[in-house]
C-alpha cells in the first residue's frame, strides 16, 4: 500500500502519521519527490483502515498495490537506483559493458582478455570460477583459484570484477569480488538470496530459464528484504519452443522491468542466443531498448574455450559492438 502526502504536509504531521502506521505493525519507507512525499507501507497492511487513512487531511491519495514486491517496486522508489562499482555507475542512463570469458581458465588468459576488453570499452570484467554446467563431464571451473586469478586481472587493469556464486559456503572467497552473480539456475535459491541480503555488495540476479518477471522481482525482493538494496536484474533468455537459438531473449523484459522497478536491468546476449553470430544484433537491440548494461562473453580463442566457445566473440568483435552501442545510446538519449 502507498500513501501520497499532500505538498504542504509538515514534518510533524508526517512523523505523527508514520508513528501511527508503525503502531499498526507496518514498516514505512519514505520517498521524497519534488512536490509529493510517498510513504511505502511494507509488511502486513491488512489491518490498516484504508478509508480512515484516505480521510486524513494530509493524505492526497492511497493506493493498494497488489505487487508482492515492495522494495524493488518503482512505486515506492520513483528514482532509478544507481549502483556504484568502483568508478562505474550502473543505472545512471549509460549502457555499461561487462565483458570477459565464460570461465576463468588461467591467470595469463584472464589478464590478457581483461586488458583487451578494457581497451575495447568494457567497464567491468566477467569470468566464472564456479561453473553452472549441464554435465558433470564438462569443465567445472577453477573455483577459488579462479577467483584469485580474476582478482589479479583486476589489479592489472583496474576493472571491477563480477563472478558467479553457487553456494553460500563460498562467500568468503568472494570478499574482493565487486559484484556477485546469482545464475539463472539459482534464481529461486532463496537461502542463497537471503544470505546475499546480509552483505552490502552488489548482487546481479539472472532470470531463470522458466521464470516470469514477477518471480525475478521476488528474487530481488529476497535480497533487498535482508537490507541489501544493491540488486541488478539480468535478462538472459528464457526457454521456449524455439530451437534455432539456445534461449529466447525476451527484450521486452527491459522496458517492463524498468516500469515495474527502479533497479538497473542488464542484458546477456551471449547466454540467451547461445551463438556468437547473434550476439551483435541482440546487443544493439538491447542497447536500443534501454538496457543499463550488457554482459558479453569474450574469448581470445573461442574455438578452444573451455566453456561456451559457441557464444563467445573475440575482442576485436567486442570492440566493434562497443563502438556501435555508444552511437545507439547517443541517438536514444
Ligand atoms: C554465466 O553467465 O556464466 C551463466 C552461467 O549464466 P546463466 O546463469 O544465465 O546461464
Ligand atoms: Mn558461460
Amino acid at each position: 500500500m502507498i500513501a501520497v502526502l499532500k505538498p504542504n504536509t509538515t514534518i510533524e504531521q508526517r512523523s505523527h502519521l508514520i508513528d501511527w502506521l508503525k503502531g499498526q505493525n507496518v514498516d514505512v519507507h519514505i520517498s521524497e519527490g519534488k512536490e509529493y512525499t510517498v510513504l511505502g507501507l511494507v509488511g502486513n497492511t491488512s489491518n490498516i483502515d484504508v478509508e480512515l487513512l484516505q480521510s486524513l487531511s494530509i493524505v492526497s491519495s492511497v493506493k493498494i498495490i497488489s505487487e508482492p514486491f515492495k522494495k524493488a517496486n518503482r512505486k515506492f522508489h520513483p528514482e532509478n537506483t544507481v549502483i556504484n562499482v568502483g568508478d562505474v555507475k550502473i543505472g545512471d542512463g549509460s549502457c555499461v559493458m561487462i565483458a570477459g570469458p565464460s570461465s576463468v581458465e588461467s591467470e595469463e588468459q584472464i589478464i590478457d582478455i581483461a586488458k583487451k576488453v578494457k581497451a575495447a570499452g568494457a567497464k567491468i570484467l566477467r569470468g566464472s570460477a564456479f561453473k553452472q554446467s549441464g554435465s558433470p563431464y564438462e569443465f567445472q571451473g577453477l573455483k577459488a583459484d579462479g577467483i584469485d586469478m580474476l582478482i589479479e586481472a583486476k589489479k592489472e587493469t583496474g576493472l571491477p570484477i563480477i563472478s558467479e556464486i553457487m553456494s553460500i559456503n563460498d562467500l568468503a572467497v568472494f570478499e574482493n569480488v565487486d559484484i556477485i552473480q546469482v545464475g539463472a539456475r539459482n534464481m529461486q535459491n532463496t537461502e542463497l538470496l537471503k544470505e546475499l541480503g546480509r552483505i552490502r555488495k552488489p548482487v546481479l540476479i539472472k532470470r531463470g530459464l522458466a521464470n516470469n518477471l514477477k518471480e525475478l522481482l521476488m528474487s530481488a525482493e529476497h535480497v533487498m528484504a535482508g537490507g541489501n538494496e544493491k540488486v541488478i536484474l539480468c535478462e538472459r533468455g528464457i526457454r521456449t519452443f524455439e530451437t534455432y537459438t539456445k534461449n529466447t531473449l525476451d527484450l521486452s523484459a527491459v522496458p517492463v522491468l524498468h516500469e515495474l522497478s527502479h533497479l538497473p536491468v542488464i542484458v546477456d546476449p551471449s547466454r540467451s542466443t547461445g551463438y556468437s553470430k547473434y550476439v551483435e544484433p541482440m546487443s544493439l537491440a538491447a542497447a536500443a531498448c534501454g538496457a543499463d548494461g550488457l554482459m558479453i562473453e569474450v574469448h581470445e580463442d573461442p574455438m578452444n574455450a573451455l566453456s561456451d566457445g559457441a557464444s563467445s566473440i573475440d575482442p576485436e568483435h567486442f570492440a566493434r559492438i562497443s563502438d556501435k552501442i555508444r552511437m545507439i545510446r547517443e541517438v536514444i538519449k
